[in-house]
């Protein structure tokens, strides 16, 4: 059962900050996470904050070549997008691969990346570390969906979103408002692991907001592309993904970025895959050290050594089809 809470629907983000900046007071955007949250007891809030009314913060606009995606924006409306579909290809695909067609129109672009982890002990009844507690369940329990990088331990979580890898490898930069002011800042800084802080899944501290994510202009040569693994074709989370945005000169990699997705409890970012293929033609072979590379430093857990060679056909299967 929801507990009891208060409900406000302020019409600008600095009400809302207002809003969020007292008691347990959390944001509402499309309410697909959060609801269940409350409704699960993950957490609790006194006050419900939703940016629903907020106008600034939906669509996506032209910007100095790149583009600017309002926070509240639907993920269906970031996958359906002319110019995303054009010039971020990877983005459309990976926004298109998040949960099913209702949760896409109602789920948001912000809510996507500050969505809270779906680990089954996080969302059942375990007080696990991620909530205070002195433990994390799943290193020695049911650990099948969990994370094969991470460097901290303390917990396994996998970061969930799709969308998040594939905005990282092109760059985006997130704007976020609170009590201080606003700030700007690269959206690879804007994820924190559990050696950080395991009970936080990103750096929004109390009465912060998301308001837009934005994407520099593409740079010529520019290819990107999200390719995703899951158990099932109707709607599920990554077992794993992989985000690619290289740019091409020549018939060879000029720079780029590799970002995996479920396999570690925030994007990962695989610099060991980069640097296999920066300056290099995708040939086979390179793609074949590539592959090899992204499972680098891997640490499977009891149930989840599958992952390993998931990653490394994954990643082979992706830089084939860029190639
Ligand atoms: C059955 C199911 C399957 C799913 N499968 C996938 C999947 O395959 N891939 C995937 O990527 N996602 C998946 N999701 C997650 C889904 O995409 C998210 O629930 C959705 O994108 C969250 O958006 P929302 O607007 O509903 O967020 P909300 O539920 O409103 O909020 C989510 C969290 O983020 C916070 N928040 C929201 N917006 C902001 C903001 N602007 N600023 C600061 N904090 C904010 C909220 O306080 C809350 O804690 C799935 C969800 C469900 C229920």
């Amino acid at each position: 059962m929801l507990p009891n809470f208060d409900y406000v629907a302020p019409a600008s983000v600095q009400d809302a900050v207002k809003q969020l900046s007292s008691g347990v007071a959390r944001v509402h955007s499309g309410g697909t996470d959060l609801l269940s949250c409350l409704r699960d007891e993950v957490f609790t809030a006194d006050k419900v904050v939703s940016l629903s009314r907020i106008s600034a913060l939906k669509g996506i606009k032209a910007a100095g070549g790149g583009v600017r995606i309002g926070a509240m924006t639907p993920v269906a409306e970031v996958a359906k997008d002319s110019t995303i579909r054009s010039k971020y290809p990877g983005l459309a695909q990976a926004a298109s691969e998040v949960a099913s067609p209702q949760l896409r129109n109602q789920g948001t672009i912000g809510g996507n990346i500050c969505q809270r982890p779906w680990c089954w002990y996080f969302r059942g009844g375990f007080y696990c570390v991620r909530k205070g507690g002195p433990q994390c369940y799943a290193e020695n329990g049911d650990n099948r969906y969990h994370a094969i990088f991470t460097k901290e331990g303390l917990c396994y979580i996998v970061h969930p979103s799709d969308t998040a890898p594939a905005l990282i490898a092109l760059q985006a930069q997130v704007s976020i408002t609170g009590p201080r002011g606003a700030r700007t800042i690269p959206l690879q800084d804007f994820f924190v692991g559990p050696g950080t802080d395991p009970t936080k899944e990103t750096v929004l501290k109390q009465g912060e907001v998301v308001t837009e994510i934005l994407l520099p202009a593409p740079a010529a040569g520019l290819r990107s592309s999200y390719r995703k693994v899951r158990e099932r074709r109707a709607w599920d989370f990554a077992l794993a993904g992989v985000a690619l945005a290289l740019q091409m000169q020549g018939g060879k990699v000029a720079s780029g970025r590799v970002v995996l997705s479920g396999v570690a409890p925030i994007p990962w970012r695989s610099k060991d895959v980069e640097n296999a293929i920066m300056g290099k033609a995708l040939d086979a072979g390179t793609i074949a050290k590539a592959a090899e590379a992204a499972v680098k430093g891997a640490e499977p857990l009891k149930h989840n050594a599958y992952k390993v060679a998931m990653v490394r056909g994954m990643v082979e299967e992706a830089l084939q089809a860029m190639a």
